[in-house]
């Protein structure tokens, strides 16, 4: 891959992440708000346990999608930095094919499949 196709790739990434991030905090800011008008008991209301509920998923969606961002963009700076595609742990190239499948992988394969070590 020519570096000019990696950061089409991951400008691409980093733009749909932001707007799902947005998206998201959007939602959740009104999920919010309307639990808040409401006054529902979030313990003994059904419709409350609910709200409680997508709250819930919101936020760890929300969590979810910051985190793609912020890979997106420790991407391009690595990309930036000439370091893009190496493995951050072993410095070893993380090879085409892998990148092509993962654009935002940190880690050759070898050392992603072993995280502990
Ligand atoms: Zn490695």
């Amino acid at each position: 891959m020519d570096e000019h196709e990696v950061r089409r790739i991951l400008t691409e990434h980093r733009t749909a992440a932001h707007a799902r991030v947005t998206a998201i905090a959007a939602e959740l800011a009104e999920v919010t708000a309307a639990s808040a008008d409401s006054n529902l008991d979030d313990e003994h209301d059904p419709e409350g346990s609910t709200v409680a509920f997508e709250r819930a998923q919101l936020a760890a969606l929300l969590a979810q999608a910051r985190e793609h961002l912020r890979d997106g963009e420790d991407a391009l700076r690595r990309l930036a930095a000439g370091q893009y595609g190496r493995c951050e742990r072993c410095g070893v190239a993380i090879g085409d094919e892998r990148l092509a499948a993962v654009p935002l992988a940190r880690r050759c394969i070898a050392c992603a499949s072993h995280p502990g070590r």
